[in-house]
């Protein structure tokens, strides 16, 4: 089992060995902007590291939404992105399940994320696997609630998608965390990537507010059973830097008896 961590993007594979980590996600861009990510020039030394790789999208994508002036340029922000992420060797992008607004229906924002993989099609289609991520907040989100995945993952149908499943947002989100992974399979049929935070929230505060893995309001027991169900690799997105997240991944080796 692969365990790493959410690192700085300047030197990824540094922020790896600092960590003693197998694997790494970072951003290509500024999560909070809307600018097109630029190739790396050390594009060929990230492919041909031994580290697996994860592009995380920015935060500001949301291909659900009703809103044109967001949902046109983040399915263009999303698809360069996968063709960034692809460059680096990455083995998935990661992106958030959106959400539509107050008053929207929820059903149109479904149907926005089906044009979202039609329109990546048109261009060839996603260079790499997109690991949908559950969220914590929100009424009208798209992956919160596993109703509302179940009906997401309905909507893209035959279209190649993966799953990226937090133990924070799931459980801040008031998802129980015992039984989850059966749960989530059932709908989605795989989990890509597992990403293991404690809450600083509290179970269905719909905070999205990460604390280190023997931190926080979830048993620490209850995270490392998830990841022994769900089998996938591990990136952890906990605070502390390279001390906190280099102990979080000592953690989990120990509880799952895996060595690095
Ligand atoms: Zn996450």
């Amino acid at each position: 089992m692969r365990i790493g961590a959410h690192v700085d993007p300047t030197d990824p594979l540094a922020e790896a060995a600092a960590r003693d980590a197998e694997a790494v996600q970072f951003f290509l861009s500024d999560p909070q902007g809307w600018k097109a990510p630029k190739p790396r020039e050390d594009a060929e030394r990230l492919r041909d590291a031994d580290v697996d790789l994860y592009v995380h999208a920015p935060y500001v994508i949301n291909v659900a939404t009703l809103n044109n002036r967001i949902r046109i340029p983040s399915r263009k922000l999303l698809l360069g992105h996968a063709s960034a992420a692809a460059a680096v060797g990455a083995k998935g992008l990661i992106v958030h399940g959106g959400h539509v607004n107050a008053g929207d229906d929820l059903a149109v924002g479904f149907d926005n994320w089906r044009k979202t993989f039609a329109y990546a099609a048109d261009s060839g289609g996603f260079p790499l696997p997109v690991l949908i991520e559950n969220t914590a907040g929100g009424d009208n989100a798209c992956a919160r609630h596993l109703d509302a995945l179940a009906r997401l993952w309905d909507a893209l149908g035959d279209y190649e998608v993966g799953f990226c499943l937090d133990t924070c947002h799931a459980y801040a989100g008031g998802e129980e965390l015992l039984g989850l992974v059966d749960r989530v399979k059932a709908i989605t049929g795989r989990i890509d990537l597992i990403h293991a935070n404690n809450s600083k929230g509290a179970f269905n505060s719909g905070q999205d507010r990460h604390d280190n893995l023997t931190g926080g309001t979830i048993d620490p027991e209850l995270v490392v059973a998830v990841i022994r169900a769900a089998g996938a690799p591990v990136i952890v997105e906990t605070p502390g830097g390279v001390a906190g997240q280099a102990a979080d991944i000592a953690f989990l080796r120990e509880q799952l008896g895996t060595a690095a």
